[in-house]
């Protein structure tokens, strides 16, 4: 008798503890949505953000603005620590000049919308003028060769893929065009190109965005032109191949600047040595405001330190919140953080990203070992009435990305992707497409993660949620 009931009085009491621990964390979920559904400040930083700074290009004045802002904004809110991590990076300028047209041999000339790709070189004063060839894939460039693409501009029309659901893959699949094409295309003596631009969507905005030149190869210049244009010379082609591009522009680069990013953080109370890191990037393209692009993420980020400190949380381990700079042009905030990581022997149990827009949440990327993956699958049922449900994709995202070689779990906030990239790299990334619930519900997504993250940490083997 008593031989059976000693372990079946430990298996109640175990059953016991955990369904009250579950209970716990719950209630806690709870709170903190209610606190940002309620309270939230992060729409209101935005809205300054985007409209009293303006775009972010590294390196600019208002990016160093919105350094000056999120730094006296978390020294505010009241964190332990409050610091600037000074890192060099990269200054690229659009200039002033920037246009195209199609000249037609029958109809005249057609005024297209085109911006500079980040990183590319000017055209000659008064533009580059050169017949066109259409390209889809890197196979039919090399086919083409310096025979069919000597002293011409190559112009990449490879449409996102619309059976994709995740619209990051189709952004995956089309993202090298924009990246190594201008060398690609150089390797066969062109002389400039042209990229439909990275979006479903068919309009007029010209998305922007990072290349690179391969430095053996002649740095010819890049632009992106609308979907709307890239589908009007496309059909002109059709009918007449011997049709020129016409494009001008001014863009270029100045020597490296000092610049930071911008660090808070809540020490844990048991185990401040492991390190729960979130953040978004406060750089920007100049195109427009860099609402969803992202300073959705940084506000995000924000908010979850508002709303420990509103709640009174005290984290068993340490919470650290970063915005990091550069990220779209050159990733050194990212590379610098990292270093500095390595070079302190700081643990990351875990980094967290919000860099996929302020959109609806739906669940979380995991990038890291099956033991911490799982870790974080027990917590699935506790997540589900907030929405969060897809754990399916491994994108943790760039600025994290190197901290998993420290044996942190990346984690990326994963919100809805259908309406990314309408706005992305463009003119149109402005604050009046953000919606306040759906980037509260992001910010509420990341502080429910930082709170289980924070209250269990991933090597917790007896908590095991059904
Ligand atoms: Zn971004």
């Amino acid at each position: 008798m008593l031989k059976k009931s000693i372990p079946f009085l430990f298996f109640t009491t175990l059953v016991f503890s955990l369904a009250s621990a579950q209970k716990e964390d719950s209630l806690q979920l709870r709170k903190i949505t209610n606190e940002i559904m309620l309270h939230g400040k992060c729409y209101a930083w935005l809205d300054y953000l985007s409209n009293k700074i303006g775009g972010r290009l590294t390196g600019s004045p208002q990016a160093a603005a919105a350094v000056e802002y999120t730094h006296q904004l978390m020294d505010s809110i009241g964190a332990d620590t409050v610091y600037l991590q000074p890192c060099m990076v990269p200054r690229w300028r659009r200039g002033d000049k920037e246009n195209a047209k199609i000249l037609t041999n029958n109809s005249g000339e057609v005024t297209v919308p085109i911006c500079a790709l980040g990183g590319s070189v000017a055209t000659a004063q008064g533009g580059i003028t050169a017949e066109v060839v259409e390209v889809h894939s890197f196979e039919e460039l090399k086919k083409m060769g310096t025979a069919g693409l000597r002293g011409k501009i190559v112009f990449f029309n490879q449409p996102f893929d619309e059976t994709a659901v995740n619209t990051f893959d189709a952004y995956e699949k089309t993202f090298m065009f924009r990246y190594i094409g201008a060398s690609e295309a150089a390797r066969y003596g062109a002389i400039g190109t042209v990229l439909r631009s990275l979006t479903n969507s068919i309009d007029n905005y010209p998305h922007t965005g990072v290349m690179q030149y391969n430095d053996s190869l002649p740095k010819i210049p890049c632009c992106a032109i609308s979907t709307g244009g890239a589908e009007q010379l496309s059909k002109l082609l059709k009918n007449d191949n011997k049709i020129r591009f016409h494009f001008e522009m001014s863009c270029y680069s100045m020597p490296d600047v000092k610049s930071y990013n911008v660090i808070a953080e809540i020490r844990g109370s048991q185990h401040p040595e492991e390190i729960i890191a979130v953040g978004g990037h406060l750089d920007s393209w100049d195109l427009a405001q860099g609402s969803n692009d992202d300073g959705a993420g940084v506000v995000q980020s924000i908010e979850v330190l508002r709303t420990y400190r509103a709640l009174g949380i005290k984290p068993k381990r340490t919470v650290r919140i970063v915005i990091f700079m550069n990220e779209e042009n050159g990733g050194r905030g990212a590379k610098k953080y990292a270093e500095e990581a390595k070079r302190k022997g700081e643990e990351h149990i875990a980094a967290l990203e919000t860099d996929a827009g302020g959109e609806t949440p739906l669940g979380f990327g995991l990038d890291g070992t099956k033991a911490q993956k799982d870790a974080v699958m027990k917590w699935k049922d506790l997540l589900l009435p907030y929405g969060l449900y897809d754990f399916s994709t491994t994108d943790g995202g760039a600025d994290i990305e190197k901290l998993k070689d420290q044996g942190a779990l990346l984690i990326g906030l994963q919100p809805d992707s259908q309406r990314y990239f309408d706005t992305h790299h463009t003119a149109a990334d402005t604050f009046d497409k953000i919606n306040k619930r759906e980037l509260e519900l992001g910010a509420s997504s990341l502080s429910m993660m930082i709170y289980l993250l924070s209250e269990h940490g991933l090597n917790e083997g007896t908590i095991i949620y059904h």
